[in-house]
């Protein structure tokens, strides 16, 4: 048997370690977290569908990511699972003060039924000249990150509470080690390229609202949920501050208020915060930690910034085929 340990429980570790123990029965798979949810960074997430850009990565790689994510998730959400895993579909509208260059793009062809917005649409937008119309999902991770450990528990993995300082940590208990530590990275990959992008959100209770709305620019969205909806937001580059900033809740609110108007009459339930962690690309190599005479190898996964649960299944499928290359450099052998 090979002993995989995860580091990291957000989104990209539970669901790489479930990828991982589903698919290569030979694996003892353990998910190794400082935090398990609601405490990630993946439990603030508005959990929409929509991907974020990789400024170095080609656009057909992040299409694949994506495609293989929302893929995934619509076959829960059309599966008995669906209300358990907080997965479910949600239709809106992005809008654009300005006509963007692209005005389908690449994921347009992933989402369900994309067109631009006709004039009767865009009516309820009077600041607006331009938008896009279109079915998504949205993966709720307070619910999904519970699914992903009880699925996870069921594939014979297991999940320990403890902060690692360093590989070598793990070197002498596990053969292949896989790194989901999110901004966790900066220090335990040694990762200077990789940064936060703080995000705050209120979520609210306006029950009324079925149908998201994004303004283009990606500071301003209202995201309709199970049990509230979500306000966002802001993009505070290299911005570590955890706590709650009142001027930030204000600015959210009069933003949304805006967009729809309806909203002055609800109620705020909370207010969270959220480090995105982000690099020019995220990380998804393996590469070889050596440690005395043991040479081990790393599987990094992380740097999802704004969009990792957008691609997070296409990134753990991927993960999984370099641990299966472990495994055959480890044994040649073996088969997979
Ligand atoms: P995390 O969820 O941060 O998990 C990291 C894990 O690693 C944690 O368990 C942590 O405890 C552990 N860890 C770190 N260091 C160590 C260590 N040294 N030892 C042990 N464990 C360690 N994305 C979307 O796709 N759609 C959205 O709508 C969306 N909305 C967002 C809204 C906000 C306000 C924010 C902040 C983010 C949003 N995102 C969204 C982005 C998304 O949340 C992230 O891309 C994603 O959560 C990253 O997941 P992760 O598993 O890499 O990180």
């Amino acid at each position: 048997q090979d002993k995989v340990a995860v580091v990291g429980a957000g989104v990209i570790g539970l669901s790489t370690a479930v990828c991982i123990a589903e698919s290569i029965p030979s694996c003892a798979v353990t998910v190794l977290a400082e935090h398990f949810t609601p405490d990630t960074t993946s439990d603030v997430a508005a959990g929409i569908l929509l991907p974020h850009p990789f400024p170095e990565t080609p656009l057909h790689k992040q299409r694949c990511w994506f495609k293989d994510t929302f893929d995934h998730l619509l076959s829960i959400c059309n599966s008995t699972d669906a209300a358990e895993a907080g997965v479910f579909l949600l239709s809106g509208w992005q809008v654009f003060q300005e006509t963007p260059s692209t005005k389908d793009p690449y994921w347009s062809t992933v989402v369900l039924g994309f067109h631009m917005m006709t004039d009767a649409e865009l009516q309820r937008f009077p600041k607006y000249k331009f938008g896009q119309s279109f079915t998504t999902i949205k993966c709720e991770c307070s619910k999904y990150l519970l699914w992903l450990e009880k699925r996870l528990k069921n594939a014979g993995g297991q999940l320990h509470t403890e902060k690692i300082t360093g590989f070598e940590q793990l070197t002498s208990s596990y053969d292949i080690i896989v790194n989901c530590s999110g901004l966790g990275s900066r220090d335990l990959a040694d990762d200077q390229s990789l940064y936060p992008v703080r995000g705050q959100i209120l979520r609210v209770h306006a029950p009324w609202l079925k149908h998201f709305i994004r303004d283009g620019n990606g500071h301003t969205y209202i995201f309709p949920g199970i049990h509230s909806v979500t306000l966002g937001g802001t993009r505070q580059k290299h911005n570590w501050e955890m706590s709650v900033d009142e001027a930030d809740s204000s600015g959210i609110f009069e933003r949304c208020c805006e967009l729809e108007p309806s909203l002055k009459k609800s109620q705020v339930c909370s207010k969270l915060v959220g480090l995105r962690p982000t690099r020019n690309s995220l990380r998804l190599e393996r590469e070889f930690f050596v440690h005395g005479n043991r040479q081990v190898p790393i599987i990094h996964n992380y740097g999802h910034g704004g969009g990792g649960i957008s691609i997070h299944w296409g990134t753990a499928l991927e993960a999984t085929q370099l641990v299966k290359e472990s495994i055959n450099w480890r044994n040649p052998t073996s088969k997979l």
